[in-house]
């Protein structure tokens, strides 16, 4: 399936970076991971890092899917609100899974600085309420996230506009967030792990795998074979295709990227990414090179060729819908594009076995907007597992929790 249309931007700005061998021989490995995006790659780095055998298998370029689609936001909050999650999931496992993506923020940071040059900067969140009735509910998500140590500041309508130029109730102001290039940061990683010595291959696409008790053997199109002790499916979208239980809605998303806009001009919004409580959601945030990407209108089309169609159209309504935000911006929009995004009913992402394969197979399943934010706090989940630890998050985010 063709994840994405249009002109996403990190492939237009990066272009392909780097191609990688193909696997034309059998081969053994700790961890085979499949899928080269940005999950399959934080996931090979976090078992690479403690000494696991990785090899990561592509079966395009790499971090061709969504990965070049993302607009790269890295918040601790998840489109389900904490106050959903609690009522949901009880109190402390809410808290657990803020908890997670706000640790995984400073650790992506970590990985950027040693990286060098993909577009990491840090930025605050500012969530808006979208109409005067989302109000109360937007307060008691303040209360109950500062209530656990997160840094909100709570903001009226006044201070908002004064600040922000936005016209709104109210919003929540976090104080920890960033943003990165998603695209660039798969390849350079990767990258990476190939230098160290793990194996990483593009255009090879597992189809068949199979499990014993002591691994499992994964086997290619061009029928080469794999045997590991365990297999990761780090595929994106494609990961539902291995499972028969239906865990997740496909959905597209849509984005344009602005030409650079006046930094004086741009204000506030050189360092805060913005986002609203309607859903879908329109939101925005800054580039390192001045520019705004801008993204939402999401609809339930999964069909290439249809979500190709409506790439224009939707971009014009999410640049009406920020010229009259703010008014005051000289925006032209420079590219647009649209891509695969899932979502599952509560927000959560999935990390972990599924009874249907069996323990050797790990499937990291990021969905939500959160995407970058689950897949590094996955990526450790999923080490712990393949280790036998004790993990906190292995409950919550369990196909049966
Ligand atoms: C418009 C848009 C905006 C988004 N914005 C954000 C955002 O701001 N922040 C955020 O965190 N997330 C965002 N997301 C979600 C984001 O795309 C994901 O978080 C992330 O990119 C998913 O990465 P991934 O590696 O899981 O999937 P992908 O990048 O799709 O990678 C999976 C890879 O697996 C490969 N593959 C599949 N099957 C096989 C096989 N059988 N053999 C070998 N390889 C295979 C595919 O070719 C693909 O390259 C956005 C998504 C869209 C569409």
């Amino acid at each position: 399936m063709d994840l994405k249309s249009g002109y996403p931007w990190w492939a237009v700005k990066n272009g392909l970076l780097q191609a990688f061998p193909p696997l034309e021989q059998d081969l053994r490995c700790d961890v085979l991971v499949v899928g080269g995006g940005i999950t399959g790659a934080l996931t090979a780095d976090a078992f690479a890092r403690h000494g696991h055998e990785v090899a990561v298998v592509e079966r395009r370029d790499i971090a061709w899917g969504s990965s070049a689609a993302s607009t790269g936001l890295l918040q601790y909050e998840i489109d389900a609100h904490m106050v959903d999650l609690a009522r949901e999931y009880g109190e402390d496992a809410a808290v657990l899974a803020y908890r997670a993506c706000a640790e995984a923020i400073p650790a992506l940071q970590t990985l950027a600085r040693e990286l060098r040059d993909v577009g990491f900067g840090t930025a605050r969140s500012l969530y808006f309420a979208s109409r005067r009735r989302d109000g109360p509910g937007l307060q008691a998500e303040y209360a109950l996230r500062a209530k656990h140590g997160f840094e909100v500041t709570w903001l009226p309508s006044q201070e908002l506009e004064a600040r922000y130029g936005i016209q709104a109730p109210a919003a929540i102001l976090s104080r920890l967030g960033g943003h990165l290039d998603p695209y660039r940061t798969a390849y350079r990683l990767l990258g990476r792990l190939r230098r160290r010595g793990s194996g990483v291959y593009d255009r090879t696409a597992i189809v068949h795998v199979q499990t014993t008790s002591r691994g499992i053997v994964a086997t290619t199109s061009g029928g080469v074979r794999i045997r590991a002790a365990h297999l990761v499916f780090a595929a994106g979208y494609a990961n539902q295709k291995w499972l028969k239980q239906d865990v997740a809605r496909n959905r597209s998303s849509y984005a344009f990227v602005t030409d650079p806009v006046d930094r004086g001009l741009l204000g506030e919004l050189r360092r805060t990414m913005v986002w609203e409580s309607a859903r879908p959601y329109l939101y925005m945030r800054p580039t390192g090179d001045g520019r705004l990407l801008v993204g939402g209108e999401d609809d339930a089309v999964d069909i290439p060729a249809r979500r190709d169609a409506r790439v224009g159209k939707k971009a014009r309504v999410l640049y009406k819908r920020v010229s009259k935000m703010f008014p005051h911006l000289p925006l032209r929009p420079a590219f647009s594009w649209a891509g695969t995004f899932a979502e599952t009913k509560d927000g959560l992402p999935y990390f972990g076995a599924h009874p249907q394969h069996g323990p050797r197979v790990l499937f990291a399943m990021a969905y939500g907007g959160n995407g970058i934010t689950y897949s590094m706090a996955g990526a450790r989940l999923l080490r712990a597992l393949v280790e036998r630890r004790r993990h906190p998050l292995a409950r919550l985010f369990a196909f049966d929790r």
